[in-house]
């Protein structure tokens, strides 16, 4: 069966590209960040899914003979297969789906292209380097099995409500809007999130139990509200028209960070590098890229209004409760983006770690929303 899907991206998309230059779009990007949203999805529904960069799951067919079990997946997991693997593929074992690009519509959202926009708040040095990433319109098509698709039709509208693809979400890139969703959300009416085991939270690996998300609707009063962001007055006229007038993408992804991590953090050095992330992190005397738990998008339009939105993955190994409340401080919001609006989170006020119950409830709402 086939599945046709136009995306239109409202902010900068990023796929892979060559010496710094997002040249094209790349299946694998999109498919990489497709995998680790359903691998979240997974764990945080109490099914199974390793570690990639530990050890891949290997299909046994003998196993798989000689499995007792009468439900699929269970006798796929006795053959040696992760929730995960059994639709993404491991040794031995095909993904359930495959994708093309059949029309790439989009361009590097400014020129030069090998240029990375520089947006530095007044109080830091270095600041935020965003690289050119592609914005337009592109269609994807799913080729695979009934069910494997009803199931990517049912996580495009998740990750269109509250995810990203492809790469670089901590930047904000990766928010798109569906084209003849209609279509989409018919497909998805055959796919139900349901629990798929009682595995705890793991420490290291995603789990959407443990994300947090959160929304900034405004009704800006005036046109040109962006030149009141921190760090933008400084960006060369060239980019920033291009992304104004052109794409309708603000990036405000450095001035909220900046004002989480530089103003609103009170704790500890090395939970701060945990939480916000650092190129130069040290682990068993390896110098590693630590990726920021926290990401928050540019602003786009939706509608009549604006819109901001973000989601943050705490582990028990981070003060959850601590970020929790920097996030979703209205004040530290208003200081990045000086506007009046309306914020919204999931979970509603203090933090917490939801069960795999209400981790279906939320990833059913968004197939009819
Ligand atoms: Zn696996």
């Amino acid at each position: 069966m086939e599945l046709t899907v136009t995306f239109k991206t409202l902010t900068p998309f990023w796929t892979g590209g060559v010496g710094g230059v997002s040249d094209r779009l790349y299946e694998t990007g999109l498919l990489g960040s497709l995998r680790w949203w359903y691998e979240a999805i997974v764990r945080g529904l109490g099914g199974s899914a390793c570690d990639p960069t530990e050890h891949a799951c290997n299909f046994d067919e003998e196993k798989y003979r000689r499995s007792q079990a009468t439900d699929r997946r269970q006798r796929l997991r006795d053959a040696g297969l992760c929730d995960a693997c059994q639709v993404f593929g491991a040794t031995g074992w095909r993904r359930r789906f495959r994708l093309e690009v059949v029309e790439d519509r989009t361009r590097v959202a400014w020129s030069p292209s090998s240029e990375m926009l520089n947006i530095r708040p007044p109080d830091r040095r270095r600041g935020w380097f965003l690289p050119p990433g592609r914005m337009g319109t592109f269609t994807l098509r799913f080729i695979g099995e009934e069910e494997a698709l009803n199931m990517v039709a049912a996580l495009l509208l998740f990750l269109e409500q509250w995810g990203t693809l492809g790469a670089k979400p901590q930047l904000g890139y990766g928010v798109f809007q569906l084209v003849d969703r209609p279509r989409i959300v018919e497909r998805a009416r055959l796919w139900m999130w349901e629990g798929m085991g009682d595995r705890e939270p793991r420490p290291v690996l995603p789990d959407l139990r443990e994300f947090g998300f959160f929304r900034l609707r405004f009704s800006p009063s005036r046109p040109n509200w962006w030149l009141n962001v921190p760090g933008l007055e400084r960006v060369p006229a060239e980019p920033i028209r291009r992304l104004v007038v052109e794409h309708r993408a603000i990036p405000v992804t450095p001035a909220l960070k900046n004002q989480w991590r530089f103003h609103l953090w009170k704790g500890r050095p090395s939970e701060e590098v945990y939480v916000f992330g650092s190129a130069e992190w040290r682990e068993n005397g390896q110098q590693i890229r630590l990726r920021s738990k926290v990401a928050v998008t540019w602003a786009y339009p939706v509608g009549d209004e604006w819109e901001v939105r973000g989601f943050a993955w705490l582990p028990k190994s981070v003060p959850a409760q601590r970020v929790w409340r920097i996030l979703t401080d209205p004040n530290g919001w208003k200081q990045a983006i000086p506007v009046s609006g309306i914020l919204s989170a999931f979970p509603k006020g203090d933090w917490q770690v939801r069960s795999a119950v209400e981790i279906a409830k939320l990833l059913n709402e968004t197939k009819g929303a």
